[in-house]
């Protein structure tokens, strides 16, 4: 004769088990999902996904895409940008790129 209340016991704790595994699974999962996340989109642009390069504007390191063109400032880099040429730069910084278009355009 089996004990109803030992099987209910059993029960209780392999579903606690269940539980527990089922929690430690998904935390794993969720780990190593940022993890991939992070390997995979390390040093790449988050609008085309290409692979950002290293410029250099007026002394200050960016990325910039060769994709979109996007560029990425450092925590500080707008703020040493903006005091380099607190009142023109992003001008400058257009026209530059104007010129490379067309210096391009024309060599080609
Ligand atoms: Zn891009």
């Amino acid at each position: 004769m089996t004990d109803i209340w030992k099987e209910r016991e059993k029960a209780l704790e392999n579903q606690y088990i269940y539980e527990r595994e089922k929690e430690l699974i998904a935390r794993l999962r969720k780990q190593e999902r940022d993890r991939l996340v992070k390997d995979l989109c390390h040093n790449r642009c988050p609008k085309c996904g290409e692979e950002i390069e290293a410029m250099t504007f007026r002394g200050v390191p960016l990325d910039k895409c060769p994709g979109c063109g996007g560029v990425w400032l450092g925590p500080n880099d707008l703020q040493i940008l903006s005091e380099k040429d607190h009142r023109t730069w992003f001008e400058k910084w257009f026209k530059a790129e104007e010129e490379i278009q067309e210096s391009r355009a024309a060599g080609e």
